[in-house]
């Protein structure tokens, strides 16, 4: 199966907290091939008054199923020193998966695709670095038309 996993960090070494997440990524024994997107500076949405993030994102070809690479990923937050305090709020880590293959999971801890993706371009353009023709299986758009619905006014994210 194909997984894209969306990665954020804005506390400490960001570049680096998102390195070692993706280092860890590909320790796991389920996890075939890791490939990455460019990283970038972006600024935060929906909780303004916080530190900039890095972000970046990672084509991962698995064996887990969707909830098996859920609490992988949660482990390797936790792993990693993550607090889960204030949502949206200031984070180490933040692993979130966006695509499984086209499978549409709405459970109550597991909603992919992940439901915000497609407004967040700091999402998006990661995605494009590694597949702009990946098709949402909701929408019915490809990651390319999708960032075609994106203001430019919220396309300014600087690569690395
Ligand atoms: P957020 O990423 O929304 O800022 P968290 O990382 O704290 O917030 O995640 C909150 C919860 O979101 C997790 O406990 C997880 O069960 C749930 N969740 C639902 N869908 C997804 C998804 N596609 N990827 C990651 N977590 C998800
Ligand atoms: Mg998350």
């Amino acid at each position: 199966m194909t997984a894209y996993i969306s990665i954020g960090s804005n506390i400490g070494n960001k570049e680096d907290n998102c390195k070692r997440s993706i280092k860890a990524l590909k320790e796991l024994d389920k996890v075939k091939s890791v490939k990455k997107s460019f990283f970038y500076k972006t600024s935060p949405v929906d909780y303004e008054d916080q530190d900039w993030f890095i972000n970046c994102a990672v084509e991962v070809e698995t064996d887990f199923s969707p909830n098996e690479l859920l609490k992988a990923i949660h482990s390797i937050e936790h792993k990693m020193g993550r607090k889960r305090d204030l949502r949206y709020g200031p984070r180490i880590i933040d692993l979130d998966i966006i695509f499984f293959d086209d499978h549409i999971i709405e459970s109550e801890d597991l909603i992919v695709p992940h439901p915000r993706m497609h407004e967040r371009f700091f999402v998006l353009q990661p995605l494009k670095d590694l597949n702009g023709n990946f098709n949402h299986p909701v929408l019915k758009k490809s990651i390319d038309q999708l960032i075609e619905n994106i203001s430019s006014s919220e396309q300014e994210i600087d690569r690395l």
